[in-house]
This record gives C-alpha cells, structure tokens and sequence, in this order.
C-alpha cells in the first residue's frame, strides 16, 4: 500500500485521530528529506515497533544560518514517497514552511515562538559554529511532537549532539513519547551516509573518508586500552587528510556530554570537517 502525502497539520491530525480510536501506536520519524538508506533503516525500525509511522519531510528554514545551504539543499520528495512506499510507510507529511511558521520567511526568535536547549549543550560542537541551529531544531522537533503525537520518535546518532538534546527537551518537558536511537548506516567504504554527500565531488568524497578511518582507528586504539584522549586526538589528526578543514574532534561523556580527558565505555567521539565545501560529521559511541 502507498503512502498518503499530506502537506497539510489539519489532514494530519485527523488521521492521527481515526489511528488513536483504533488503538494503534504511531511512530514519527522527522527528517529534511533527500532520503537513503540511514533514514531508512530508521523508517524500518519504527515500523517494526509501531502500528502506524508518519515520515515528515521538512528542510527547516531556522535552523540554517544565513551563510548555510537552505537554498540548495537536495530536495527529492518524488523519489523520497518512492522509498517510503516501498518501506511501507503509512503518511509522509511534507509541509511548506508557511503552513508550519504561518510565513514563507524564516522567522526569528522575536516574532516566534522558539525552544531553547541548555546553554552548555548548543554552545558546542556544532552549535559553535552554527549559532541557532540546536534552538531551529528542538522548535520543529517540538512542534513535530505536537502535530504527530507520537508514542516512538526515530532518530539516527549520526547527530549525535542533537540526539542528547531531544532527548534531554522530552525528559525536561514531560513529553510522553520515547526517544529511539538509531545507529550511523554507512557506506561500505566507511563514509557515513548523509544527503549532503551528494554535493562532494569523487576527489572531496575520497578525502572525506578519512574522517570515519579516523574514527575507526580511534576505536581500535580504545579496544587497546587507550584511553588518553590526547593520544587519541593526535591519531585522528594523523590520519585525517591534509585537504579536509577540521572543524572540531571532541570526546564526550555520552550520559552527562562534559568533556572527558580519558575514555572509556560511552564516550561520544565527534568530527566536524568540510571537504570542499561541504560540511560533514561523523562519530562513534566507543
Ligand atoms: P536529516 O534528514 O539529515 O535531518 O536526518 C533525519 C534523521 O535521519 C536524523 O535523525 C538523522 O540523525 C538520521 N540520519 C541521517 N543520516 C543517517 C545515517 N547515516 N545513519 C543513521 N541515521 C541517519
């Protein structure tokens, strides 16, 4: 059976409603769209645990920065209903930004209403560099949360940073929905699927590889017992090629995300490079 593309909250809603009478239990898996296969291991999951899933396709406008990629960010929705057809998704919700903002432009935080995660969690890695981006995300997240009423929401490590931050808004708001983490699908090679992969150019996507080589070996060395993260961050700048612009390596506690000198089991370790112009990340959980 094909998925009903809805772009519309009313048409959501009502649907969800006929679902709730029958007593079915709903995931939502939200993603920008540009679907692969990470996003469809997540769709898989939630079909396995869940009566009915809603797949949302949103590029959202406030979580990009005035300098990012909101312009040229992949949109595919013919090829991404394809997928979620096949995956036997029950509604994909495409709205435009002007049924989800009431505007066609991006709104700032003095003419909306936004959620802000704690300071310490978006002050770092990549809320460094993209300021706003963590306050766009659990603002969408949120009002995903509210259209949908999930009783499962998906969501793939590959962001990690964002993954610890959803799920700290839905224990400190009383959301009563639980946050599934899903694991990186990559490429066989290592790379880390991502839709962004398809601006990197084959030189580009060769250099990025290093990061998840970085990581890889990273692990390997934990599995060896080293656990001095300065040994550690010296090995990833080793092996991450010259051509790739480093943007962060941090090693993180994955329960409390304090910074950790030492290793050890649930240590977020997190990359940020751009190849080319692009801008990747990649970690591991060791
Ligand atoms: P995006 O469309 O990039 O916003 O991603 C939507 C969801 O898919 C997020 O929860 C991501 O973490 C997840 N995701 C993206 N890439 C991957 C991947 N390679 N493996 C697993 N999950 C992923």
């Amino acid at each position: 059976m094909s998925a009903i593309l809805l772009n519309n909250i009313k048409d959501v809603r009502n649907n969800i409603k006929a679902w709730k009478k029958e007593g079915f239990t709903i995931g939502l898996v939200p993603t920008m769209g540009a679907l692969h296969a990470g996003h469809a291991s997540l769709i898989k999951k939630a079909k396995e645990t869940c009566d009915k899933v809603i797949v949302s396709v949103f590029v959202n406008p406030i979580q990009f920065g005035p300098n990012e990629d909101l312009d040229k960010y992949p949109r595919t929705l013919e090829a991404d209903k394809k997928l979620c057809d096949e995956l036997g998704c029950d509604i994909i919700f495409a709205p435009s930004p002007k049924e989800m903002y009431g505007a066609d432009n991006k709104l700032s935080n003095t003419e909306f209403t936004f959620v802000c995660p704690p300071y310490n969690l978006v002050d770092c890695l990549c809320g460094k560099s993209r300021v706003g981006h963590f306050d766009g995300v659990a603002t969408v997240v949120l009002k995903l949360f509210n259209i949908t009423t999930p009783d499962k929401a998906f969501f793939g490590q590959k962001d990690a940073q964002q993954l610890f931050i959803l799920t700290k808004m839905v224990k400190d708001l009383n959301l009563d929905l639980e946050i599934v983490p899903c694991p990186i699908v990559r490429e066989d090679d290592g790379l880390a699927l991502s839709s962004r992969n398809t601006y990197l150019s084959e030189e580009e996507r060769k250099n990025a590889l290093s990061i998840s080589k970085a990581l890889k070996e990273i692990n390997s060395l934990y599995l060896n017992d080293v656990t001095d993260t300065k040994i550690l961050f010296d090995t990833a700048i080793s092996i991450l090629n010259k051509n790739i612009e480093l943007e962060y390596i941090e090693f993180r506690n994955f329960e409390t995300f304090e910074k950790v000198e030492k290793a050890s089991k649930n240590t977020l370790v997190a990359i940020a490079a751009k190849s080319g112009k692009t801008r990747l990340i990649d970690n591991i959980i060791l």
